[in-house]
């Protein structure tokens, strides 16, 4: 009898391979970095999301051994039960603090990651009956939240401002809920934040924003979008990350004390796993220190003039650079055997830059995406520049 599972799967695998959709994971050596050793070669890199370059900070990996020390290897428990350690709480207080210029009186939870933190925010503040507006692009952690609920889900285009108005003017639920990314992770362009947030409150909706990529790198003092385009409410739920900008692992949600205790009480995501060890959450207390403090401002001002000197520098003929101003900077290609092409020339010249293609991105939209972090120099990019025009020369 053959072994219809395995057939179905080796069947499925083939097709990925046909598409040129089938994904490899390259192993590094040496610590999150620009340049990194992988299989003895160095390698220029531009795809992590390590923004502002803490990922290998020596005061953070000191912290983080100092976490250890301090309360051992493991949480052994869950928040509830007995995982929750003085660290996780000095972290939650000192997050919500961090916050408050844009949620005047939040409160702040951690979770393991982000992807939890948005099943665990979507599906516990939206419950059947109530209507979820999502913006077209969200991350897939915000559409398996949105799956999850059970609630109604209306989906508008991306940055649709009047569609969405228009859903909302027709909704007649008594909770409605709008969920948007703040930095779209594949586009690098913001939302309209201040005409969403606006929209909510003429609705009596609650905005719930995802800033992986906004937290700790956007903002004069990195603390995301909303500082970034001047605006504040206590209708926001923000999420932000703590393994991108903030060099570590991690996520949290500020919000209203109401919808945190909410969260605490209900959200599965967050009551049914282990809390992540809390020498991580030790090592985030220095992370966000330096965040908020001169050098982070400092690295913030570097990155801003690296991704200006990038865009300034590209020569593209066919391909097309996204109007983007964050560390996230796409070049759309459109055929995944072209982005993989060009991905591989790259790399051939020592450059690693990711390629994205399909289901992350729409069919025919296949990309490279270059993410610049204040870790890289200026003379690095420019070999970015020059390899990447050379390219579209040839
Ligand atoms: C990375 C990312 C997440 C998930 O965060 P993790 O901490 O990596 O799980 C959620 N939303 C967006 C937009 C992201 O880019």
């Amino acid at each position: 009898m053959t072994n219809a599972l395995l057939t179905t799967l080796a069947q499925r695998l083939r097709e990925l391979d046909t598409g040129g959709l089938r994904r490899r994971r390259r192993i590094t050596d040496t610590p999150c970095a620009p340049q990194l050793t992988i299989d003895g070669a160095p390698v220029l890199a531009f795809c992590s999301n390590d923004y502002l370059g803490l990922a290998a900070h020596p005061q953070i990996v000191e912290a983080l051994r100092e976490g250890a020390s301090l309360y051992g290897a493991g949480s052994g428990a869950s928040h509830l039960i007995s995982g929750h350690s003085r660290a996780h709480a000095l972290l939650e207080d000192r997050l919500a603090e961090f916050m408050q210029p844009v949620i005047p009186s939040a409160r702040a939870l951690y979770f393991s990651n982000g992807y939890m933190a948005n099943l665990a925010v979507v599906s516990a503040l939206a419950e059947r009956g109530t209507d979820l507006f999502c913006e077209a692009l969200n991350h897939a952690s915000l559409i398996d939240g949105a799956r999850l609920s059970r609630a109604t889900v209306k989906v508008y285009a991306h940055g649709a401002v009047d569609q969405l108005a228009a859903l909302l003017a027709a909704s007649d639920a008594t909770n409605k809920v709008v969920v948007t990314d703040s930095v779209f992770s594949m586009d690098g362009d913001l939302a309209p934040l201040a005409a969403l947030l606006a929209l909510c409150e003429q609705h009596n909706a609650w905005l719930v924003v995802d800033d992986a990529h906004g937290f700790g790198v956007l903002g004069q003092r990195g603390l995301g979008a909303f500082e970034h385009v001047g605006i504040y409410s206590t209708r926001l739920v923000y999420m932000g990350t703590l393994g991108k900008a903030a060099g570590v692992s991690g996520a949290f949600i500020a919000a209203h004390d109401t919808v945190i205790e909410w969260l605490l009480q209900r959200a599965r995501p967050y009551i049914y796993t282990t809390a992540a060890p809390p020498a991580l959450a030790h090592a985030l207390l220095t992370s966000l220190a330096i965040i908020g403090g001169p050098e982070g401002a400092q690295r913030r001002t570097h990155l801003n003039t690296l991704i200006a000197q990038f865009r300034a520098g590209l020569r593209l003929r066919d391909w097309q650079a996204l109007p983007s101003d964050t560390a996230i900077q796409p070049i759309i290609i459109g055929a995944n055997d072209s982005t993989m092409a060009a991905a591989a020339t790259l790399y051939g010249d020592g450059i690693w830059v990711g390629a994205i293609r399909p289901p992350t991105v729409a069919p025919g939209t296949a990309r490279l995406r270059v993410t610049l972090s204040a870790a890289h120099s200026s003379a690095e990019v420019t070999r970015l520049v020059d390899a990447i025009n050379r390219l579209q020369a040839a």
